[in-house]
């Protein structure tokens, strides 16, 4: 699933990190998970955790998550605005295939399909606490 496969390479990624930091134990990490990835929490939470079991320098992590909200940007008139209304098709889409989007969305400004997104997608570590 979806969920256990981010989460894997999320574990992985703080692993390797350790290594070549030569960390003894993490005790934090922090996470940002842009809103796309439509992630259910309590799963992802879950695959973490088994995931960090039986990983020694990971013992004691604590592991936050924030989520990023969407944000669009207008190539057209630089317009930027946020994915708050989105429909749940419009979601999927976006979700699998974000060049897709283009069809779906136009700029609230000035109806062009140009725009990137600028925000809210992809997983990243933002910081790691460690001893
Ligand atoms: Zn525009």
């Amino acid at each position: 699933m979806h969920e256990w496969s981010i989460a894997e390479s999320v574990i992985s990624a703080v692993i390797e990190e350790a290594k070549k930091e030569r960390l003894e134990e993490i005790t934090e990490v922090r996470i940002r998970i842009g809103e796309l990835q439509r992630m259910e929490d309590e799963i992802f939470m879950f695959a973490l955790d088994e995931l960090r079991k039986g990983v020694g320098l990971l013992k004691n992590v604590k592991i936050e998550v924030e989520t990023e909200g969407v944000l669009f940007g207008c190539r057209m008139c630089g317009n930027e605005w946020k994915g708050m209304d989105l429909n749940e098709d419009e979601y999927e889409a976006i979700h699998f295939c974000p060049e897709v989007s283009h069809a779906y969305i136009r700029c609230p400004s000035c109806g062009s399909p140009d725009f990137e997104i600028m925000k809210g997608r992809g997983v990243i570590i933002l910081s790691l606490i460690h001893i």
